[in-house]
């Protein structure tokens, strides 16, 4: 594992499932973790606790990202705890809704438009005072955004944003020394798909894979805490698929 010591790092949506993994990784690595959660004071209460048993330094910063100064509210609470420098921002934070573009409703798909894209976008743009060279952005990024998977369209295009965010951010932020990347997970077993508790859903995630198992939130964080290190240092622009070999 690399080392991350001395580095600050803020992961959005960190109680539970990829985020929670990360933010552990990126404790055990060394980092000082800023763990994000909406309502689930307890959950992000845990990961704090759990990273600081392991001798790490964490705190949990609180804000509901739907709402348009959700990221200019949490980007004051980060600022307030880690001063000028952050190293390391996991946009991790989303939510995801399986229905067909005959039924969506123009709320669902705005809600969707403001946790996945709007809410990153404007982090970066209110936590990019406190970042410098060597700094660095993972997104979180989706095998939908690649491939027609479920009925998630409205969801694949808050990712198909994400994407793009990433090269042109890359693009605007390099010249400062300031690496923006994603990760593109496949089907991870979260809450989020939970689809994958009924035996058919885990053999449709699996039917998709070369890889034949389902995801765990630590195959991800490892990716994460990589992405994050200076063993990734000449990486910028790019979607690490972290998938399993899903819909080769
Ligand atoms: P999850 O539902 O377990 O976690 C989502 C996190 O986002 C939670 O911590 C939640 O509190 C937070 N969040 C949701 N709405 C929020 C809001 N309004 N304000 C603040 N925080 C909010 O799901 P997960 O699978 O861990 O998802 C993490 C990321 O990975 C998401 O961006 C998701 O789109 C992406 N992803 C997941 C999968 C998968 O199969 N699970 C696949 C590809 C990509």
């Amino acid at each position: 594992m690399s080392n991350l010591s001395g580095k600050t790092a803020l992961v959005t949506g960190a109680s539970r499932g990829i985020g929670r993994a990360a933010a552990l990784a990126l404790a055990k690595a060394g980092a000082q973790v800023l763990v994000h959660y909406s309502s689930a004071q307890k959950e992000a209460d845990a990961v704090v606790e759990e990273i600081r048993q392991s001798g790490g330094r964490a705190e949990k910063v609180g804000a509901d990202l739907s709402t348009p100064n959700g990221p200019h509210q949490l980007a004051k609470h980060v600022r307030s705890i880690i001063g000028d420098r952050l190293d390391i921002l996991v946009a991790n934070a989303g939510i995801s809704k399986a229905v067909s573009i005959e039924e969506i409703s123009v709320e669902d798909f705005d809600q969707l438009f403001a946790v996945n894209v709007r809410a990153p976008y404007f982090l970066v743009q209110q936590l990019l005072p406190t970042m410098c060279s060597g700094s660095n952005i993972i997104f979180t990024s989706s095998l939908v955004a690649r491939a027609a998977v479920g009925n998630l369209s409205a969801y694949a295009a808050t990712k198909g944003a994400v994407d793009t965010l990433v090269k042109h951010l890359a693009a605007f932020l390099g010249p400062r020394g300031i690496r923006v990347n994603a990760v593109a997970p496949g089907v991870v077993e979260t809450d989020m798909s939970n689809f994958t508790k009924t035996e058919e859903g885990r053999n449709v995630a699996m039917g998709m894979q070369a890889l034949k198992r389902l995801a765990q939130p630590d195959d991800i964080a490892g990716a994460v805490a990589f992405l994050a290190s200076d063993e990734a240092r000449w990486i910028t622009g790019d979607i690490l698929q972290v998938d399993g070999g899903s819909k080769l």
